[in-house]
């Protein structure tokens, strides 16, 4: 492929957004995309590392960074977190979009996945609001051919007016083409005219009142229609990261706070709120995707997506999804719970026959009964115990929660109870954490860092320990026998001259 690579050292990364070129004439490369799109595929591809950008609970939310050459030019390659929008509602979001406003990319690349990509679209007109040097990686082309899915990057080239790569990252097919792009682009020999979303006549007027004066403020460091955008839908967590990285403050520019007032009460006088322009915004977005995708691409298999739409109706149907929901649980739970009786009465059998034995080498050994109490019974016994209750539900509840996951099947629950947790003030994706604890309550609490809001974050957090996870489960019954056995040991010990 006539590409080398090397990491870059931590030092380099301040929350991702400072790159440290080894030579002037290197060129960074942001690599942009959903979860899931094969993004991290494309990075080790390119670079030759092992990474992977998560941004599953837990894991630090963070851009990865290797180095590639090609056709003698040195990149640096960023693999920003996987988003589906740039609206910055969560870290994953907030930690993208300041990358690509202010992280100094010579080209963005949005990974997409071929089998959905007017889903992906949503992503590629947001990243092209914020840039113009943009080429887009329609990946999995492999898996759209196999599925039917016939995509005319000629024609989604022509729609959205940056350059467009297929790509089958896995065996590193089309990434070569892709970096010809990249290069064109960053080098500034091909010119892009991104397609630019057009929203409500009376959002734009909004815009054209305000963009004059943005544009002379911000001295083409930042694309102003979209900061204008962001000004109108009162973005807080972008305010304090463009104060910081332009040295001002737009918000608190006279001139500009007025004009500001006064588009925002253009608004109001359509009936068009704070939240009801944020609605308005997504909408014009996912319009604007569905008409890129229209004419570029088609499903050669019609039954696959209507089949699709089939299961859906029945899964998330107002009569069906509850009824079915709590069905499936039932049945989860009960696999878990009775399953996991066989396992542990092994276990605990085995376990505590080891633990007699223990107990029988500390009274031939003639240790005192305080020493075999702290470590037979304390330490071994409690142990043997806790292992034997809570390991064999764990082993059975998390695959099959897995599999449920795999199966497209939690956000069907997250969307069924959204409404229900909403009447509470919390977070429909609270469903997820929950069913979560009640395999561990650590992994439901640890796994509520996916909620946005910290509000409904804390809710989750809170409640989750009310949820009755495996540990506290009701043991088998064998495991009652035991303890009965080590008391009756005990007594016959102490009976004992
Ligand atoms: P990311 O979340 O966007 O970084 O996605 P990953 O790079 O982790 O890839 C997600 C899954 O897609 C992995 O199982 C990859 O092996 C798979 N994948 C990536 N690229 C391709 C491809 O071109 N074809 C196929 N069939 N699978 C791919």
């Amino acid at each position: 492929m006539g590409l080398t690579a090397n990491s870059t050292g931590g030092g380099a990364v301040d929350r991702g957004l400072h790159i440290e070129k080894s030579t002037p004439d290197e060129r960074v490369v942001a690599l942009a995309g959903n979860p899931n799109v094969g993004k991290s595929t494309v990075f080790n591809e390119l670079t030759g590392l092992n990474q992977h950008t998560g941004n599953w609970p837990g894991k630090t939310v963070t851009n990865a960074q290797g180095r590639c050459l090609h056709n003698q030019t040195p990149y640096i390659l960023v693999d920003i977190p996987g988003t589906y929008s740039l609206m910055a509602h969560s870290a994953e979001e907030e930690v993208a979009r300041d990358f690509l406003c202010f992280g100094g990319p010579d080209a963005v690349v949005v990974v997409c996945d071929a089998t959905c990509l007017e889903r992906n679209m949503n992503l590629v007109l947001q990243t092209l609001e914020i840039t113009d040097r943009a080429v887009v990686c329609v990946n999995l082309m492999d898996e759209a051919r196999r599925k039917g899915v016939r995509v005319n990057l000629e024609q989604l080239s022509e729609n959205l007016g940056v350059p467009v790569v297929g790509a089958s990252a896995r065996s590193g097919k089309g990434l070569q083409e892709l970096m010809t792009e990249v290069e064109a682009v960053a080098s500034g020999r091909r010119e892009c005219r991104p397609a630019r979303v057009r929203y409500l006549p009376v959002v734009e007027e909004a815009i054209r009142l305000l963009e004059p004066a943005v544009a002379a403020k911000l001295g083409g460091r930042l694309n102003s229609r979209w900061v204008c955008l962001r000004l109108l839908d009162s973005d807080e967590a972008l305010r304090e990261t463009m104060t910081e990285h332009l040295g001002f403050s737009l918000w608190t520019d006279p001139e500009i706070s007025v004009k500001i007032e006064q588009a925002k009460n253009g608004l109001l006088d359509h009936g068009v709120t704070e939240d009801r322009l944020k609605d308005i915004l997504v909408s014009c977005v996912i319009l604007r995707a569905e008409e890129v995708c229209m004419d570029a691409v088609a499903c050669g298999k019609n039954g696959y997506s209507r089949r699709d739409r089939k299961i859906d109706r029945v899964l998330t149907g107002r009569w069906t999804g509850i009824p079915l929901m709590l069905l499936l649980l039932v049945v989860v739970f009960w696999i878990t719970i009775t399953g996991a009786n066989y396992p542990s009465e092994l276990l605990s059998g085995g376990l505590f026959w080891v633990g007699d034995r223990l107990a029988d080498l500390f009274e031939w050994a003639g240790a005192p009964a305080w020493l075999e109490g702290a470590l037979v019974d304390g330490v071994y016994r409690v142990l043997a115990w806790v292992v034997s209750v809570m390991l064999p539900p764990m082993a059975i509840f998390f695959p099959l929660f897995t599999l449920l996951e795999d199966a497209g099947y939690l956000p069907r629950v997250a969307f069924n109870l959204d409404k229900c947790f909403h009447k509470a003030h919390a977070c429909g994706k609270q469903a997820l954490t929950m069913a979560m604890g009640f395999g561990c309550n650590a992994a439901g609490v640890v796994g509520c860092r996916i909620i946005d809001s910290p509000r409904e974050r804390l809710i989750a957090t809170l409640t989750n320990n009310f949820v009755p996870c495996n540990g506290r489960f009701a043991p088998p019954h064998k495991g009652k026998q035991n303890g009965c056995r080590v008391l009756t040991r005990k007594k016959k010990r102490l009976n004992s001259p």
